[in-house]
């Protein structure tokens, strides 16, 4: 095991103790649930005061594995207050480092996420971690149609 494999596990672990945007998503007026049957993760993403140019700010609840929970706090770390543009691009870029099973270096753009590099090389997992950037993605279509 590598040294920084060490230091993934321990910011996954950090974030899904102290997750970072959990609360109640309420009356949010852009909401997504999205359900990970193989794991058994839920989340419902919620954005407030979110334009078709950005989100103002992002809140959610759900439960699941310490991967799912880590990465739903670590997206809203990077997404909180972004533009709509830049949100959009985070999913792309998140998107093609879980389906390069591990090739694929994170781009500094990714922050925390890159800690996401080494479970993209197990299928099984790759889904947890997508559950919440897939919720994102459904919430920012609906901001412009
Ligand atoms: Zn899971």
């Amino acid at each position: 095991m590598s040294g920084l494999d060490d230091l993934y596990r321990e910011v996954i672990l950090d974030h899904s103790r102290r997750p970072v945007g959990r609360g109640e998503v309420g009356d949010a007026p852009v909401t997504h649930h999205e359900l990970n049957p193989t794991c058994g993760d839920e989340i419902t993403l919620g954005l407030r005061d979110s334009t078709e140019d950005g989100i103002g700010s992002i809140v959610w609840e759900g439960h699941g594995c310490s991967i799912s929970t880590a990465s739903a706090s670590i997206m809203t770390e990077l997404v909180d207050g972004a533009s709509r543009e830049k949100a959009m691009r985070l999913v792309d870029e998140f998107r093609d480092l879980m389906r390069s099973q591990g090739r694929l270096e994170p781009s500094d753009a990714l922050g925390d996420a890159a800690a996401f590099q080494g479970v993209a090389r197990y299928v099984t997992r790759v889904k947890c971690a997508m559950l919440p950037w897939v919720a994102l993605e459904a919430c920012l279509k609906q901001l412009s149609p």
